[in-house]
């Protein structure tokens, strides 16, 4: 394939290649999309996700919150995919200058990469509300009800719930990245969902690959697309 060509002569020229992920990328390692409604989902939950994972809602009624979250959001036991382990190769060997990703569960950082900005936050780290004290993902998955910090205080998700803003520091060392990239992929997202697309126009660069199974809205934008399923573009690379 002409474009998978391109592609990796790119990625070999490459200094300071960054990578900008979407749910496609968990999952190829099993992880299913929460965002996605399907029939089990809406057999056992009375509201779409959007409003569940909100932060009004995460106030008024903490128990359903946790009772959607630990269904759908708290995927522990998954594994590194080829995508996540490239990438972590790329940046060992000084190519990649970062990963910004919307996913939340921590995968990039298991397959050994340092430079991992998480748009949306990350499953793994949970804050008392009350006292700030941390902890881990399996303690949140052991508990029942809502968890309840030693002070007393509910304990939240470091996750970046709708109705709240992204991280300031993340959202400002992602815009460097993307800024000063000589490459840009983008994968496995839809860039429909806020910020992906507006991330997008800082990069100045003539060589944005957009690998995506579906079209996209921004594929125009792009210098390359590829309309395949992303790990089958990741080994062959
Ligand atoms: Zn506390």
């Amino acid at each position: 394939m002409e474009q998978l060509e391109i592609l990796k002569q790119w990625i070999k020229e490459s200094r300071h290649m960054v990578f900008f992920g979407g749910a496609g990328v968990s999952t190829e390692s099993g992880i299913p999309d929460f965002r996605s409604a399907d029939g089990l989902y809406s057999q056992h939950f009375d509201y779409p996700p959007e409003s569940i994972i909100s932060h009004s809602f995460f106030l008024e009624n903490p128990a359903y919150f946790y009772r959607f979250y630990r269904e759908k959001m708290l995927p522990l036991g998954f594994s590194p995919n080829i995508v996540h382990n490239k990438l972590a190769q790329w940046e060992r060997a000084g190519k990649l200058d970062a990963v910004i990703t919307q996913n939340i569960d921590g995968l990039h950082q298991k397959a050994g990469s340092q430079r991992v900005y998480e748009l949306h936050g990350s499953v793994l780290r949970n804050y008392c509300t009350k006292c700030r004290k941390f902890y881990p993902a399996e303690f949140i998955k052991n508990s029942a009800g809502v968890p309840k910090c030693d002070c007393g205080g509910i304990i939240k998700p470091d996750v970046v719930l709708y109705e709240e803003s992204l991280d300031s520091d993340v959202l400002e060392k992602s815009i460097r990245a993307i800024r000063s990239a000589d490459l840009l992929i983008v994968a496995g997202t839809s860039l429909t969902v806020y910020p992906a697309a507006g991330l997008l126009h800082y990069y100045r660069g003539n060589r944005l690959a957009l690998i995506n199974r579906d079209a996209t809205p921004l594929d125009s934008c792009a210098n390359l697309v590829i309309n395949e399923s992303l790990g089958a573009v990741f080994e062959a690379l």
